[in-house]
């Protein structure tokens, strides 16, 4: 007889909430954790990174107030108080995620596990055996293999360095580099984003990586498009990155914000039969099943959407499936997304592109706007709202945003494109007014195709 019904090897996101659910559902669960419960969102992810956006908008709030009647202000930030406060509310989340192991009847195992076969793992040197395993191990920061990278530092580092650079140089223009571009920005340092691709943000719509460059660019931050950095060197404090184009690049922090890794290693993969897909992800199938029956595979350690929700979405699924009704499978198509930079940007269904690749003919509606709030301010920033509509269905197939609370707006906006919502129905509801959502039900003119 196996020791445990369950046994989930990472406590992240993902990884607690299957165990939860499944322990719901009666079965005898243990969870295995090397490092602290709550895995890179809580860690070293979403929560710290939201805090310090928060952090890093006050500067741009205490700019603005002076339009609105308020004395210039120019307080001081202490970075030390910011990681030390950051470190206060993990320590808190960690202590709540235990707590919900704990009464929900989940064994947390803190060891490091790996799998001997397709039932066995050995933790800290004994064999426990399980019905079925689940793999939620995550992933990691890429570290470009070049000289000197040991002078940059990931995401990973980046909440506790022991002091705020001056300079920031960031490698890369995906999520993590845009999100750390406007939080070092906001807090005072000089910022440079060297990107070997044209835009930003691949995979999102065309509009919105223009705009968000371009508003990134009136608050400074400096883009080299088209560049790679070739090695790294020291001169005194100052880190020097040389790109391929021949610049060198004085910073004092380099950040690698290139990707994540998934983390496949020392988990006896190979002993189990566990296989890998091109990318080096776990493969699996559209259950979450790996090439192993009873062995599941969720969240980042799988490439799919390497997002929170979906990381908990999919482990409760493999949960349900496992002990429950069955599961319902995970609607990647419509999972809202969002960068949380300075404006920030939301997305969520079909870029324009995607649409017309899918063979949709597509309508586009899209307005760009100073939001009232700047109209007294003082600042020039900009906000844009997109929709990408079935021309013959009329359904709104994607909704776009750059701009301030753009991540809360499209949140809402994902329960209407989720229900099927058509650009009429978009239409008929009433606008509340003033506000920069409300722009979303207001677009009537179609932009005119390209000729
Ligand atoms: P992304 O996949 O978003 O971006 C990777 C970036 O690195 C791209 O700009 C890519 O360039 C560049 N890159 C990759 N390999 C190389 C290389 N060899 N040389 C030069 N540039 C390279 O990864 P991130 O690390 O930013 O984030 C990882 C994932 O974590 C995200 O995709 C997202 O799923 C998740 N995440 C979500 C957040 C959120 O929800 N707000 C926040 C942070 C992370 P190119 O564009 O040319 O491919």
């Amino acid at each position: 007889m196996s020791n445990y019904d369950l046994l989930v090897i990472g406590a992240g996101s993902g990884g607690v909430a299957a165990s939860r659910r499944a322990a719901l559902h009666g079965a005898n669960v243990a969870i295995v954790e090397m490092g602290r419960v709550g895995g890179t969102c809580v860690n070293r992810g979403c929560i710290p990174k939201k805090l310090f956006a928060y952090a890093s908008h006050y500067s741009e709030d205490f700019r603005d107030a002076v339009g609105f009647g308020w004395d210039e202000a120019k307080p001081a930030f202490r970075w030390s108080k910011l990681v030390a406060a950051k470190d206060r509310e993990i320590q808190r989340i960690n202590q709540v995620y235990e707590g919900l192991l704990d009464q929900g009847q989940v064994t947390l195992l803190r060891a490091r596990a790996r799998l001997l076969d397709a039932h066995t793992v050995e933790i800290d040197g004994e064999r426990i055996s399980a019905e079925h395993i689940l793999l939620a191990t995550g992933a990691r920061p890429f570290v470009p293999d070049i000289a000197g990278s040991d002078l940059g530092f990931t995401s990973n580092e980046a909440f506790d360095l022991r002091s705020l650079p001056n300079r920031v140089l960031v490698v890369g223009s995906g999520y993590i580099a845009i999100e750390f571009a406007s939080i070092f920005r906001g807090l005072g340092a000089a910022v440079t984003v060297v990107h070997r691709s044209e835009a930003v943000l691949r995979g999102f719509d065309e509009d919105v990586r223009a705009f968000v460059t371009d508003e990134l660019r009136k608050k400074d931050v400096s883009f080299r498009a088209g560049g790679r950095v070739l090695r790294l060197g020291r001169k005194g404090d100052t880190v020097l990155a040389t790109t391929d184009n021949g610049e060198v690049l004085a910073a004092e922090g380099v950040l690698f914000a290139m990707g994540r890794t998934p983390n496949t290693e020392d988990l006896g993969l190979g002993d189990a039969g566990v296989t890998l897909d091109a990318r080096g992800a776990v493969a699996i199938d559209a259950d979450s099943r790996t090439s192993v029956p009873n062995i599941y595979a969720i969240g980042d350690l799988t490439q799919r959407r390497n997002l929170t929700p979906v990381a908990i979405a999919e482990g409760r699924a493999v949960a349900d499936l496992l002990f429950g009704a069955g599961g319902r499978r995970l609607d990647y198509a419509m999972v809202p997304t969002a960068v949380f930079s300075a404006p920030a940007v939301g997305a969520v269904g079909l870029t324009e592109a995607e649409a017309r690749a899918q063979g949709h003919e597509v309508d586009i509606y899209k307005s760009s706007f100073r939001p009232l709030r700047h109209t007294v301010s003082g600042s020039d920033e900009r906000a844009l709202v997109k929709l990408v509509v079935d021309a013959k269905s009329d359904r709104v197939l994607g909704a776009h945003m750059v701009g301030a609370d753009a991540p809360e707006i499209i949140q809402s906006l994902a329960v209407a494109l989720t229900a099927g919502a058509t650009k009429a129905q978009f239409d008929a509801t009433v606008a509340l007014h003033p506000s920069a959502a409300e722009e979303f039900v207001l677009l009537r003119t179609k932009v005119k195709p390209a000729a």
